[in-house]
């Protein structure tokens, strides 16, 4: 969906599949009614503001080696406007992330993002998590649909997180 390739999304279509989209009236985990599957996007001049500003990483880092095409990982990572980057899993491949092969990398970005202040999120269906360098915090269920944001608490040499919950 992104403007800015440095690769090819190929035949791969999940983020025209995994989130909700409110201005296509669009629900989580349902194909956009837009979409081709293997082909592409049959409105791609009038996509709305969301798929215009959707930045996948993997069309631009080519640091990622090719198990990282979204089609093969099974999951995708985007950037925020904020600079949060948030790991999209495909529900039928919940644990792909969790691989050896992706994972030390995921937990290094993590904790660059923390340096900054910022946070790697991830979303599987109805559950998400913050992925941290030494742990994970899941979202309550309760808190999903709304906006949760990770604070970084230092204090004294220590270091925690509280989750920041708004409508
Ligand atoms: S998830 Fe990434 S690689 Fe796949 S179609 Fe979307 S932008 Fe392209
Ligand atoms: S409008 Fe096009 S780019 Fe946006 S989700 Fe639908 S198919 Fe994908």
């Amino acid at each position: 969906m992104t403007e800015t390739y440095k690769r090819a999304c190929g035949t791969c279509m999940l983020c025209c599949k995994l989130p909700s989209i409110a201005e296509l009236n669009k629900p989580q985990g349902k194909w956009c009614r837009h979409a081709k599957p293997g082909k592409g996007c049959e409105n791609y001049p009038n996509r709305p503001t969301p798929c215009r500003g959707f930045y996948c990483i993997w069309t631009w880092d080519e640091r990622l080696g090719p198990e990282w095409h979204p089609s093969e990982a099974k999951f995708y990572l985007y950037l925020k406007a904020n600079g949060n980057v948030v790991l999209m899993a495909d529900p039928s491949a919940p644990l792909a992330w969790r691989q050896p092969k992706y994972y030390q990398t995921l937990i290094q970005a993590s904790a660059s993002l923390l340096a900054k202040n910022n946070s790697m999120r991830v979303i599987c269906g109805k559950r998400s998590l913050f992925l941290l360098p030494d742990r994970e915090i899941n979202i309550p269920s309760q808190d999903e649909g709304k906006n949760v944001s990770l604070r970084v608490v230092r204090k004294l040499g220590d270091i925690s997180y509280e989750l920041d919950v708004s409508d």
